[in-house]
């Protein structure tokens, strides 16, 4: 089943922990705010960072070399891919050479995009993921429902039961400090054993060839400091100009994650060390085509904050393995469907338009804009439905003249006082999740006929 309403459905079967979801991201959607407002010059902060990614996306290809030829320069090997199979087999490829078989790898959702982890399962190969939320989803053998709380939909008892079945914690156990413990020493180990380490890349600086990985944890830093090989995936939007832009994100990016200042760790890597391999893969899958639509360019601006999920009222509520796409909520309901419009058309309609996801946007994307005009791409190219279109056709043309609409107007009104079984019945999926009003006597255009007539 890949459709958002039937997944969401399935979600919101336990209204307990809708609620809980609910109420846990507003939390940090409102921990976001009072950091946010503590500094004075956000909007501007915003603006300067939309710009910067304004000119990055204008001039990518010229950013894009010269952050090669710089990493080059530093000892860095830079691959390219033009896909997630090609990706994937670059890394593949670098595993081989290096006779690795396990891989401790921090959190990348490109990696997810890419779907890395199943295919080096697949080959045998042993890919622990070390980021704590992402390390839960892997045991429980799910994916991350968020790009930055990838277990939110997970209680503290769920989580001491994965432990439990995977780690020997006792049974019952529910504490979250005694759970991070156990999951620290069992990374620990994993950590120590590990040939190769993998990152994402949050920002690949053009002027200086380095790139940026920001953790809490310091796992991204723990894997690449004790592997001979460290591999970085990065997409290709993910380049800024100059090592000074990173003040900018960097302040913009905690505080839209998670409210806090600064991330823990932000880690630079510039060259290798003694005896160590760095590699760069750098991929397209599907950005520059959406780089060349005037409509969705804007979404490659994107940093991965994850702010358009918290204050998302339809994510919130519907949870974010719902979107059956790596990246869920606002943000995800965009550039899937640009990667693959018939797979993914349910998604641009999985939303309200109230717009809090653009007024939270820290590099100021105007995703409500671009998700109404997705859905228009989708009537467009035939994926609308059948019956939603000859609605929406016939709707346009009574609509369109008076004389018809009047007339259709009375016909539904006698039609549905005879035999309103036909709009209230359970296979009706408008009316599951609505009560129907009763109908008003008089419409307002006969009422207003009445009054002005008395007026006169
Ligand atoms: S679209 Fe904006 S708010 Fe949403 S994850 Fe990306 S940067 Fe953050």
């Amino acid at each position: 089943m890949s459709n958002h309403a039937a997944l969401a459905q399935r979600f919101n079967q336990d209204e307990k922990r809708v609620d809980w979801h609910d109420k846990t991201l507003w939390l940090v959607r409102e921990k976001r705010d009072a950091t946010s407002h503590a500094i004075p010059d956000w909007e501007k902060l915003r603006e300067t960072a939309s710009r910067i990614k304004f000119n990055v996306l204008s001039h990518l290809d010229t950013y894009l070399v010269q952050f090669e030829e710089k990493a080059r320069q530093n000892g860095i090997i830079v691959h390219w891919a033009k896909d997630a199979q090609e990706h994937n087999n670059i890394v593949l490829s670098i595993l081989e050479k290096h006779q690795a078989k396990k891989i401790v790898k921090s959190k990348s959702m490109l990696t997810e995009e890419c779907g890395l982890n199943h295919f080096l399962e697949e080959k045998n190969y042993q890919i622990i993921d070390t980021d704590l939320g992402e390390r839960i989803v892997q045991l429980a053998k799910e994916t991350p429902s968020h790009i930055v709380l990838p277990c939110i939909h997970k209680k503290k008892e769920e989580i001491g039961e994965i432990f439990h079945e995977n780690l020997s914690a006792p049974k019952g156990l529910a504490d979250p400090q005694q759970l991070t413990e156990i999951a620290k020493q069992d990374l620990r180990n994993h950590f120590l054993t590990a040939n190769v380490a993998m990152t994402g890349v949050n920002f690949a600086v053009a002027e200086t060839g380095e790139f940026v990985v920001c953790t809490n944890e310091g796992n991204a830093d723990m894997g690449a400091h004790l592997a001979k090989v460290h591999i970085a995936c990065m997409g290709l939007e993910k380049v800024i100009p100059e090592r000074r832009s990173l003040g900018v994100f960097l302040r913009l990016l905690a505080r839209s994650a998670t409210g806090q200042s600064i991330t823990s760790y932000s880690s630079h890597f510039k060259k290798p060390r003694k005896g160590q391999e760095i590699h760069v893969v750098i991929v397209d899958n599907g950005r520059s085509t959406q780089l060349g639509s005037d409509k969705f360019r804007n979404s490659l601006k994107c940093i991965r904050c994850g702010a358009c999920f918290n204050t998302c009222p339809v994510y919130r509520r519907s949870g974010g393995h719902s979107y059956h796409t790596a990246i869920a909520g606002p943000i995800g309901s965009i550039l899937a469907p640009n990667r693959d419009l018939e797979k993914y058309k349910d998604l641009p309609f999985a939303c309200s338009l109230c717009g809090s996801c653009a007024n939270v946007c820290p590099v100021k994307i105007d995703l409500d804009t671009q998700l109404y005009g997705m859905r228009q791409e989708i009537v467009k190219a035939g994926y609308g439905g059948f019956i939603k279109d000859i609605a929406m056709r016939q709707a346009a043309k009574m609509l369109s003249s008076t004389k018809r609409y009047e007339k259709l107007k009375k016909k539904l009104k006698f039609g549905y006082k005879r035999t309103p079984f036909l709009i209230k019945n359970k296979l009706n999926p408008w009316y599951q999740h609505r009560e129907m009003p009763e109908l008003a006597k008089e419409s307002f255009k006969e009422w207003y006929l009445k009054n002005k007539r008395n007026e006169q």
